[in-house]
């Protein structure tokens, strides 16, 4: 669905005047020297200008509200390629954003069309746990990057203990349980509903093996 935002002429200093078209609606524009006309978007000029603008889900229509002179609608993007509408006639146009102009050439007045296409709603639901999107990189050259290889190291029927992991790498165990903390927190592993003693080791040897955030060679 697509609403529209009309554009008057840029005065210079001033902002220009817009309005809204929602979908399903029709705005008019035209020029007008007495300031008192009843144009939605009135503009300020001598050519016989007007028109109205539809909203019209995927499409948006022109329509020539002059009895006598063509306007021309442009992609801004090829402003040279114009499609005249001519008076009275009604004709649908796909452009994101386009310029209605009274000529082909220069023009001294033009409005500005904006089609807004609202961006498909994304659905707030919890993440899947499981799943990490953007997983951040680890630095293999980091001390706790050789902390989680050390935990993550193929042996035992256990996970090594923070102890363990100190012993080989000549740290404290305070300070192996310090990488562990940091780590949980940079990859960003939930907590489990219930908590039991090494849960964090386990996270991480979970999520490694699920990520391949390391070689799985040397975690397998
Ligand atoms: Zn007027």
């Amino acid at each position: 669905m697509t609403g529209l935002t009309v554009q008057g002429p840029v005065a210079r200093g001033r902002d220009p005047r817009r309005v809204d078209v929602p979908v399903g609606g029709t705005r008019t524009f035209g020029t007008c020297a007495c300031g008192s006309c009843d144009w939605d978007l009135p503009i300020a000029g001598e050519p016989d200008f007007r028109g109205a603008l539809v909203a019209d889900g995927a499409v948006w229509w022109v329509v020539n509200l002059s009895d006598r002179e063509p306007l021309f609608v442009a992609s801004v993007d090829h402003p040279g390629e114009a499609t005249a509408v001519r008076p009275g006639e009604r004709l649908p146009f796909g452009f994101d954003m386009a310029i209605v102009t009274p000529s082909r050439g220069p023009a001294t007045v033009s409005v500005t069309v904006f089609a807004s296409v609202p961006e498909a709603p994304v659905p707030l639901r919890p993440r899947c746990p499981a799943v990490h999107p953007g997983v951040p990189a680890l630095d293999p050259d980091a001390r706790y990057y050789a902390v989680l290889e050390a935990l993550c190291e193929p042996g035992g029927v256990l996970a090594p203990t923070s102890a363990d992991i100190a012993g080989r790498l000549g740290l404290s165990p305070r300070a192996v349980d310090a990488h562990i903390d940091y780590l949980v927190r940079k990859l960003d592993l939930p907590e489990p509903a219930t908590r039991r003693h090494g849960w964090k080791r386990m996270a991480l040897i979970a999520h490694v093996r699920r990520s391949g955030v390391m070689p799985l060679a040397r975690t397998a």
